[in-house]
């Protein structure tokens, strides 16, 4: 089981009994663009004092962590960090912590997850700033092919040695993470739901007092669900490979095989219900580039639950899967 790193909030899911409920209040919801996609954030009660606070906070959190970890920035930590090669360079808490995460998650998928794709990435043509329309960080391959492998981290130190020329990139975990940090500040107010571009973290309740509702989209139609869940003090993540298409040579999807530097076909989307967001994010990506059988045996072994679809629409789910499931039942 890979654990969020140390430092990472532990959001505890526990089963509760609906409590007695006054005559539903008036919710507070707040939309910001942020690490490339739309972030809204929503608290049930929103005449909760201090939750306009919270909300603020919690957007904060995706300020933190998309100013740390954003590969397009040159200011950022994560790029001055992939130019600095075989030297031991201390970290923040929050980079050493996800980079620890990351590279869990690689070893556990046996490198099918790997946050050193920074390079193939940009080769095709996911290199611009959302922001500024800027070209990140040039796309020229260096010599050799490095990989997670190449990423060392000192625990005593919190410092990260890359041996060879690679650049980093968190981006199938950087919004989990702030998904997760948001999470943390908004705890008090209980009843919440996050929701960063369909990835999301839905605390306790909705306000009829039920579980929410999470629509699982359809690969295919995006005006379709393909299933309907129900979760409370929970993650809900999807990778699929409608989300980006890349405007550069070859086109062809965001999520990439690191064996051939190309976009992975093995699956449709999957979609990853786990206790954090970081789990989920990485995992639903971990899975997607593996695919089905694989997939689901890395979901399985990690204590997740989730669902595969296949590039033929077949659907293959965790046994943990219908627990959650409220349509199709
Ligand atoms: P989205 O950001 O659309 O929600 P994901 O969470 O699945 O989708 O993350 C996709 C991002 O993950 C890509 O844009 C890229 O930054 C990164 N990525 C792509 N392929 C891999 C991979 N094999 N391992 C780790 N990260 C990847
Ligand atoms: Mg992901």
């Amino acid at each position: 089981m890979i654990a969020p790193g140390p430092g990472e909030p532990t959001v505890v899911a526990a089963p509760r009994a609906a409590p007695p409920r006054e005559p539903a209040a008036m919710g507070y919801r707040r939309t910001a663009v942020l690490m490339d996609t739309l972030v809204t954030i929503e608290v049930v009660d929103g005449a909760a004092p201090d939750a306009a606070a919270a909300v603020e906070r919690a957007f904060g959190w995706f300020c933190e962590v998309e100013a740390r970890c954003n590969r397009f920035d040159p200011l950022s930590e994560l790029t001055q960090l992939s130019a600095r090669i075989d030297v031991p360079t201390p970290v923040s808490p929050l980079l050493y912590a996800v980079l620890d995460f990351a590279l869990g998650v690689a070893r556990a998928s046996d490198g099918a997850f790997d946050p050193t794709l920074g390079y193939d990435l940009a080769r095709r043509g996911f290199d611009r700033d959302y922001r500024t329309g800027r070209r990140g960080t040039a796309a020229g391959a260096p010599v050799g092919r490095a990989d997670y492998r190449d990423v060392r981290l000192d625990p005593a130190r919190q410092a990260v040695t890359l041996r060879r020329p690679l650049l980093l990139d968190l981006g199938a975990v950087a919004k989990g993470l702030a998904i997760d940090l948001a999470a943390r500040e908004l705890l008090p107010c209980r009843d919440f739901a996050i929701d960063a571009g369909g990835d999301l973290y839905l605390g306790g309740r909705n306000a009829a007092g039920e579980p929410w509702r999470v629509g699982v989209r359809h690969p295919r139609r995006a005006d379709a669900a393909l299933a309907v869940l129900r979760v409370g003090d929970l993650a809900v993540c999807t990778s699929g490979d409608y989300e980006r298409r890349s405007p550069g040579p070859g086109g062809g999807h965001h999520l990439l095989d690191p064996r051939t530097g190309r976009p992975a076909a093995g699956a449709a989307s999957v979609t990853v219900v786990a206790p954090t967001a970081m789990l989920a994010d990485a995992l639903a990506t971990a899975a997607f580039v593996l695919g089905p059988e694989r997939g689901l045996r890395l979901l399985e072994r990690q204590g997740v639950a989730g669902l595969i679809v296949t590039p033929e629409l077949d659907y293959l789910a965790t046994p943990g899967f219908a627990e959650y499931q409220q349509w199709p039942s």
